[in-house]
């Protein structure tokens, strides 16, 4: 198999079944950790020997009905899709799941999976909301301690300094590699599909890391050695996409009509924290929330009076040579939406295009908003 039909083995299986997930507990012995998007620190799961899996949702291929039943009918499908997927049992194989305060429905997704789960453990994990406070790394130190007893508790293994150590560093690989294929699509877009790109980033939230980093440098050397040229495209960052992930037929859509995604913000929580910086006699959980609490990028869902969303948005537009921006938010997304109203006062000023498209997971028409895109890029094309 090439590194690119193992990736789409893995989220093929992810939308329902997690089989993967069985046959690698099946085989290690060891137990699996399911966690809600946008930020969940894999490395601390993975250093007490659990596999951490990304919990992205159903991706349109199960009814969402039992879900539905326990919901208001205006929150986003992935909160009803990953609640889905527990109701019915696919998500049995996760010893725990981890959700976080990333928004209102996430907070009260956590409490009513709790409700109906009998065999899983639920955690919360709450992450700072002042992260300019003082305060901030010490206290989200003790949520990953906490987080830590309660894995300890389920899988029975202590969380061991040398172990996290190692487990930073195996994470540090990854988003070194992921970030360099970021930046291949950046300055080649045409080497590489936006599709492959996005199943690669995604497999690497469900793979044992151990088996994923050899892929994930072999596919990046490939990558690096395809040829080709530009066509006639605009390039395009896209904001938005970094809890629900849009259906791929949308993103194919817009490539189709005459865009290169230069930048995106899928899976953005696993490639947000860059590298953490761990020298000798550095305690690796402290590091980790430094990593978290002084992050000099913006991340929608967590709030830091200090950094500037509208600049940065527009620094993404200058480095990548966008000659657009396409928000894409999925339905009913409240961050999302909050920061649209933010961006799109930053671009009117700076007199650059953008366009906005709602979507929600299980879409599959696409034609209204190929239509939309195709005419977006004709005016810049044509201006
Ligand atoms: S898609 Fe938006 S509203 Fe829904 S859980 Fe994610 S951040 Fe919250």
């Amino acid at each position: 198999m090439t590194p690119e039909e193992t990736f789409s083995k893995y989220v093929e299986d992810s939308y329902t079944t997690f089989q993967t997930v069985k046959e690698w507990k099946q085989a290690s012995g060891r137990p699996a950790v399911g966690y809600f998007p946008v930020y969940f620190p894999s490395e601390l799961a993975h250093a007490m020997g659990f596999l951490p899996v990304g919990l992205l949702g159903a991706s349109g291929k199960i009814p969402l009905d039992r879900a539905t039943a326990h919901t208001q009918s205006f929150v986003c499908s992935i909160s009803r899709s990953v609640f889905q997927l527990v109701l019915q049992g696919n998500l049995d194989a996760m010893e725990a799941i981890v959700f976080s305060n990333i928004c209102d429905v996430a907070r009260n997704l956590s409490g009513i999976t709790q409700r109906n789960v009998q065999r899983t453990r639920i955690e919360y994990l709450h992450l700072p909301i002042n992260n300019t406070s003082q305060t901030a790394v010490p206290y989200l130190r003790s949520e990953y301690e906490r987080l830590a007893n309660t894995l300890f508790e389920v899988g029975g293994v202590r969380l061991d300094t040398e172990k996290l150590r190692e487990s930073v560093e195996l994470y540090n690989r990854k988003r070194a590699l992921e970030a360099e294929l970021g930046m291949l699509r950046g300055s080649r877009p045409w080497a590489l599909s936006y599709s492959s790109y996005y199943s690669t980033l995604r497999a690497g939230t469900l793979m044992p890391i151990e088996s994923y980093l050899p892929l994930l440098e072999r596919f990046v050397e490939e990558a690096k050695q395809v040829e080709g040229k530009a066509m006639d495209k605009i390039r395009v960052v896209v904001l938005g996409t970094f809890c629900e992930q849009p259906p791929l037929g949308i993103l194919k859509a817009m490539e189709d009509a005459g865009c290169y995604i230069v930048q995106d913000e899928g899976l953005v929580g696993e490639r947000w924290l860059g590298r953490i910086p761990l020298p000798q006699g550095k305690d690796p959980l402290t590091a980790l929330a430094e990593g978290y609490v002084s992050n000099p990028n913006v991340l929608t869902v967590r709030y830091h009076p200090g950094l500037d969303k509208q600049q940065r948005i527009l620094e993404k537009a200058r480095e990548q040579k966008a000659e657009g921006v396409v928000f894409l938010t999925p339905k009913f997304c409240e961050p999302a939406l909050y920061d649209y109203v933010i961006g799109k006062s930053a671009l009117d000023k700076e007199k650059i295009p953008y366009l906005h498209i709602e979507y929600e997971e299980s879409a599959s028409s696409f034609e209204h908003a190929r239509t939309m895109v195709e005419t977006f890029a004709e005016s810049i094309l044509f201006d």
